[in-house]
């Protein structure tokens, strides 16, 4: 790359985004990825991709998570904003597929928490497909039984065979059948082959595999003259960081664009990660900024008075001598809860959730918030539960996961959901399909492994924890950056009927009437739909 010299910028958004058919009835907020192409004098193009999140709610293993939207020998470097895996999932993946190269995470935090996310998702993979491949092979060979059966009730009947053969009879060949039917109405399938096991996208050894390329983002990279980096705060949870990429053209002009990644809340007034960088005022070319609450408002002490809510009926649910489960994120979510349980009395707490109990440590490293916390609690995993279980008097359990749909807190749902003195303190989004999502809907009869279940205990829900900024933290953060009327303002990372293109119209009607210094055309971003800065 000799009397090379960089002459251009494209982004192309390749997750994240609306106009994902496959995905349109998602949100299209998972599966975040852009693919930053660097424009070199002499055709000599550089790829590098920020971001590569598995698209959630649907299979880890599925096709939409195995399709790799570029080739990944083609490619410098992967860049990280955090470690959710919305946003770090599929960088394994890379490596499994020959990837070679670094990947820079925004920051030492991203870097370790992304790293005990990863290696629980490769778990989880696999024995998601392990669970899927023992019950195809059981369907096949119930296929074959039924199958044998069937022959030997043809051959029996065969007058050339005479009575040589014992006839099966009606009913067990129906029984055969009926255990077919009910695999198929298990797996929720008409056919078998909709189920068939997909194997894990990446393995434990790629996780391993990513580790060793694994850097912190500097400010320049070897590979890509003219190109630098400055990272953010996004306020959003530990580590997360806004990525500003400069390029320098050879004319003396500074072209830059900006990614704002997840963004946090203002003015909260506990925020273990601060509030987003309020004022870099650097002129740039382009934004890329999340809507994922665009259109949404929140009151001004939405937090406070929803946390003051929280400990006062938490603490009228212990003097009742209660048992209160608190399903959590484990990333975040639960070392929040962790912090605010930190002055309850008169009820022993348990944390029940095994990467929450190796994310906690990070925090504990890097956050003064945490460092300085007196936290008070006793580690669970599945070998001491039977101590919760038996353990008398009020107890407060934070188990992972935040929606319900797998971990420790399928056997607290297994064991407390019919027991009236039981009750689920809701902290987190519920997806309407999880039992999360159904328990916050009201639902009655919830099934858990496979089980019936009435909900006689109380569900309580709180809508004031999140980790992502309304409306007025999305337009703070815009305006934050200096913006002139070339810039390109583009949105992503939301529902785009609802809240992108929510955002875009506040931004709209707020420029009409002079009341933001926001300028330049807000415009949605599209998959595969390039944006040349
Ligand atoms: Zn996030």
């Amino acid at each position: 790359m000799n009397n090379v010299n960089i002459i251009g910028l494209e982004v192309t958004p390749l997750g994240g985004v609306g106009g994902d058919i496959l995905l349109e009835s998602q949100t299209n907020l998972t599966g975040s990825c852009f693919l930053l192409t660097f424009k070199y004098s002499k055709g000599y193009d550089k790829h590098v991709i920020i971001d590569f999140g598995l698209h959630q709610g649907l299979d880890y293993s599925a096709e939409f998570n195995d399709d790799l939207p570029f080739d990944v020998h083609t490619l410098t470097a992967a860049i990280v904003t955090h470690a959710h895996v919305d946003h770090c999932g599929r960088i394994p993946l890379l490596y499994n597929s020959g990837f070679e190269k670094s990947t820079y995470f925004s920051s030492q935090e991203s870097m370790e928490l992304s790293f005990v996310q990863l290696e629980d998702c490769a778990k989880l993979m696999l024995n998601e497909y392990e669970a899927k491949l023992h019950t195809f092979q059981k369907y096949r060979r119930i296929c074959a039984e039924a199958g044998k059966i069937k022959k030997q009730r043809e051959n029996a009947k065969s007058p050339r065979n005479g009575n040589r053969f014992s006839k099966p009879s009606v009913e067990e060949l129906k029984k055969a059948e009926e255990k077919k039917e009910s695999i198929l109405s298990m797996l929720d399938v008409d056919n078998i082959d909709a189920a068939a096991p997909i194997p894990p996208i990446y393995r434990q050894e790629d996780v391993e595999k990513a580790q060793n390329y694994s850097y912190i983002l500097p400010k320049t990279i070897k590979d890509l003259p003219g190109v630098s980096f400055e990272v953010y705060s996004s306020g959003h949870i530990l580590g997360a960081k806004s990525i500003m990429v400069s390029i320098k053209l050879e004319n003396g002009q500074t072209k830059r664009v900006v990614f704002s990644a997840d963004l946090g809340n203002y003015g909260r007034d506990f925020s273990p990660h601060g509030d987003p960088v309020t004022n870099p005022k650097m002129l740039i070319n382009a934004m890329f900024c999340e809507t994922t609450y665009g259109g949404t408002l929140r009151d001004e002490n939405y937090y406070i008075d929803g946390i003051a809510t929280f400990k006062k009926e938490l603490e009228q649910e212990i003097a009742k001598g209660k048992t209160i489960i608190i399903p959590s994120f484990a990333m975040d979510r639960s070392q929040e809860i962790l912090y605010h349980l930190k002055d309850i009395k008169g009820a022993a707490i348990y944390y029940d959730t095994k990467s929450g109990n190796l994310i906690l440590p990070i925090y504990q490293k890097y956050n003064t918030t945490y460092k300085n916390a007196k936290l008070n609690f006793t580690p669970i995993n599945c070998e001491n539960r039977t101590e919760v279980y038996t353990h008398t008097g009020a107890k407060i359990i934070v188990v992972s996961s935040g929606m319900c749909n797998g971990g420790p807190v399928n056997d607290y749902l297994d064991h407390y959901l019919e027991d009236d003195e039981a009750v689920f303190m809701l902290t987190g989004y519920m997806s309407p399909n999880t039992i999360g999502g159904k328990l916050y809907n009201g639902s009655k009869i919830i099934y858990i492994k496979g089980k019936a279940k009435t909900v006689k205990s109380k569900i309580m829900p709180y809508g004031c924890f999140s980790s992502h900024g309304d409306e007025k933290s999305l337009i703070e953060w815009m305006s934050g950056w200096k913006t002139n009327s070339r810039t390109q303002i583009v949105l992503n990372h939301g529902d785009i009927e609802g809240s992108t293109l929510a955002l875009k119209n506040t931004i709209e009607r707020k420029q009409k009437k002079g009341e933001t210094t926001i300028q330049g055309t807000p415009v949605l971003a599209m998959l595969n739909r390039t944006i040349k800065i």
